[in-house]
């Protein structure tokens, strides 16, 4: 039995409620790869999940965990990317206030598309962290809910739900491999599969740039990192101070950790692109990758690769494509 802060009875939940606002996903077999690897191996398109991300099922199952009165007073989030589109579109449909606070250094074109789904996007500050300090101050102010990107049980219970989803279309899953930052995604879904079937394997992949859950798990603590730019934007970031959940589980339940580099991440996504005409984000690609470069062994007969995100610019996408793509110089990434 668990006693975790999430518990499988809790991604069961988290699945009833959630449903009519994340959608499940398909999963495609990918005969390259099983040729490659001789597994069989299966792709979970999260990347075609609604908002482009799997961010959605955590979002939105925080969002209905909130009682009638938090509901009526609303959500903030600090976030350019993902998160903050998913929690735009779940309270959209939820009917709840939503609120989300970027820096000025964030591009118009992003703040744009979280408005477009319906939150009211706050500029203030010129980083990250002074925009997450004013999105405390109108949490306080208003009385709003914060809700965190990863290090939430009600998030990781909602993430999880890709685990119940998996099992159900692949009974005899031997491994799962996913994309790892904060880690609400690798808990859930490890959690779920480990207290299902302890046999499974679930292997965690993460960019070579500043991969900090990697290396604080190898620290035997959280640690800190200076962030750097990568075309795995979406895994960019800390695991927070204090981690509450994330590490302690991702310790207790995820088998290996694996790393792949900035050149490897493109090869992933003109992979997807060409074999699959699938539009995969950098951080959506790393378990492709992974497997592109046999870094997991022990893969046994059927391995799901959780393809995570599909939100990249076109431009990028298509340079990757095209083999006009080069990393960055190693340079601090200035946002997020
Ligand atoms: C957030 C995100 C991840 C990482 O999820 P964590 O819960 O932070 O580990 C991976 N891929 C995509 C596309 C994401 O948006």
């Amino acid at each position: 039995m668990s006693n975790t802060a999430v518990t499988l009875q809790d991604i069961y939940l988290a699945r009833r409620q959630i449903a009519v606002i994340a959608r499940r996903t398909p999963v495609i077999r990918c005969p390259w790869l099983s040729e490659l690897t001789g597994a069989a191996v299966h792709l979970k398109l999260e990347s075609l999940q609604e908002t482009g991300s799997f961010k959605l099922r955590g979002a939105a199952n925080k969002l209905v965990s909130l009682t009638a009165e938090e509901q009526q007073r609303g959500v903030v989030a600090v976030s350019t990317g993902n998160h903050g589109r998913a929690l735009s579109f779940a309270a959209r449909e939820l009917g709840i206030p939503a609120f989300v606070c970027l820096s000025e250094a964030v591009p118009a074109n992003k703040v744009e598309a979280i408005k477009e789904l319906g939150a009211e996007v706050v500029i203030h500050g010129r980083s990250y962290d002074e925009a997450a300090d004013h999105a405390h101050r109108l949490q306080q102010e208003r009385g709003l809910t914060f809700v965190e990107p990863f290090d939430d049980p009600y998030v990781i219970a909602g993430q999880g739900t890709i685990a119940l989803e998996l099992l159900e279309e692949l009974p005899e899953l031997d491994a799962a491999v996913v994309p790892l930052s904060g880690g609400g995604l690798i808990s859930g879904i490890a959690m779920a599969l480990k207290e299902t079937n302890p046999a499974i394997r679930v292997i965690g992949v993460s960019m070579d740039r500043a991969p900090v859950m990697y290396h604080s798990l190898r620290a035997g603590r959280p640690i800190e990192m200076e962030e750097l730019e990568t075309l795995a934007d979406a895994l960019v970031g800390g695991i927070g101070r204090p981690n509450r959940y994330t590490f302690s589980m991702v310790q207790r339940y995820v088998d290996e950790t694996v790393l792949v580099s900035e050149e490897e991440i493109a090869a992933g996504m003109a992979f997807a692109f060409e074999n699959h005409e699938l539009v995969v984000e950098g951080g959506g690609a790393v378990g492709i990758a992974a497997l592109m470069q046999g870094k997991v062994q022990d893969l046994g007969r059927h391995v799901a690769v959780v393809v995570s995100g599909g939100n990249v610019n076109d431009e990028l996408l298509r340079q990757i494509v095209g083999g006009g793509w080069r990393p960055a110089e190693d340079a601090s990434a200035s946002r997020r």
